[in-house]
């Protein structure tokens, strides 16, 4: 018999893997899409990428050309990249963040039953005694979205918004991630074949990233409704049981904290996991 635990669980991993096809069914419109958003700005945001810090008017053509390789060269083409993968990622919001939620609320929500049993079973583990947490919390207005609304904001408004809820990284993380991927490129002269081929390869490498920022904004997002819009506060870090976690995930294990306390001491995913964006574990509300 699976415990309460195991098979809220298989009801959170069945809401992952439903979001990880989503993605992959748009992994080759994000290679075309992402492609045209480098090397040409017909189809760019200008709000967005002028928020980000970026010249919306600037191609990749302009950094091939360049012969003075420097800091700013990498990071000026790397925020190309981190710019065109992040419009991707907010203009194919129905499928990279909404549909995802909407799937892991309904494949969750069934265990709100036994939530009683699971906080009492974890109980002993637990670092915030439950009944110190305080239940009437202010709600703060910009958290009272609802997915809805999600689907009306402008990608500048999403984009503040999933950063202002931790469910996505800062830009200047997206970026520093891109730099490691476009390094190997000052190696080769404009216009060679190896700088072409480096191209494609960041192009494909930042495609595959959306994969697992989609993961850990499914997962933000939908704790924050929980928190913030429903009646969840304690969320418990649940870890995949097997030797590939890594030691600081496995020292949360089974912990419960307040959502706003996880926040403080690191949300699964790349910012605290060993592993970066490969980590597994999941915050469930109890
Ligand atoms: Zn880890
Ligand atoms: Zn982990």
């Amino acid at each position: 018999m699976a415990t309460e635990e195991e098979k809220f669980v298989a009801a959170s991993d069945a809401a992952d893997e439903y979001a990880e096809e989503l993605i992959a069914s748009l992994e080759q419109q994000s290679l075309e899409d992402i492609d045209d958003l480098i090397n040409h700005t017909d189809n760019r945001d200008f709000e967005l990428w002028e928020e980000l810090g970026l010249d919306p008017n600037l191609v990749v053509e302009d950094y091939e050309q360049e012969n003075e390789r420097d800091l700013d060269w990498s990071l000026g083409l790397a925020g190309i990249f981190a710019a065109a993968s992040l419009q991707f990622f907010l203009d194919n919001r129905q499928k990279t963040i909404i549909e995802p939620v909407l799937s892991r609320i309904d494949a969750t929500d069934g265990y709100k039953i036994e939530a009683e049993k699971l906080k009492i079973a974890s109980k002993r583990e637990s670092d915030v005694g439950a009944q110190k947490i305080k239940k009437s919390k202010v709600i703060p207005k910009r958290h009272s979205r609802t997915l809805s609304n999600l689907s009306n904001l402008s990608n500048l408004e999403l984009y503040n918004e999933l950063v202002d809820i931790g469910a996505l990284s800062k830009f200047d993380t997206i970026v520093s991630n891109a730099v490691g991927s476009t390094s190997r490129m000052i190696a080769f002269p404009a216009g060679s074949p190896q700088f072409k081929e480096a191209l494609s390869n960041t192009i494909s490498a930042n495609s595959r990233n959306l994969k697992s920022q989609n993961r850990r904004s499914v997962e933000a997002i939908c704790v924050a409704m929980l928190i913030y819009g429903r009646s969840g506060q304690l969320m418990m870090w649940l870890i995949e049981r097997d030797s590939n976690t890594c030691i600081f995930c496995r020292g949360n294990s089974n912990k419960i904290k307040t959502y706003a306390k996880w926040r403080l001491d690191g949300l699964p995913g790349a910012e605290v996991c060993l592993g970066g964006d490969l980590c597994r574990c999941h915050l469930v509300p109890i």
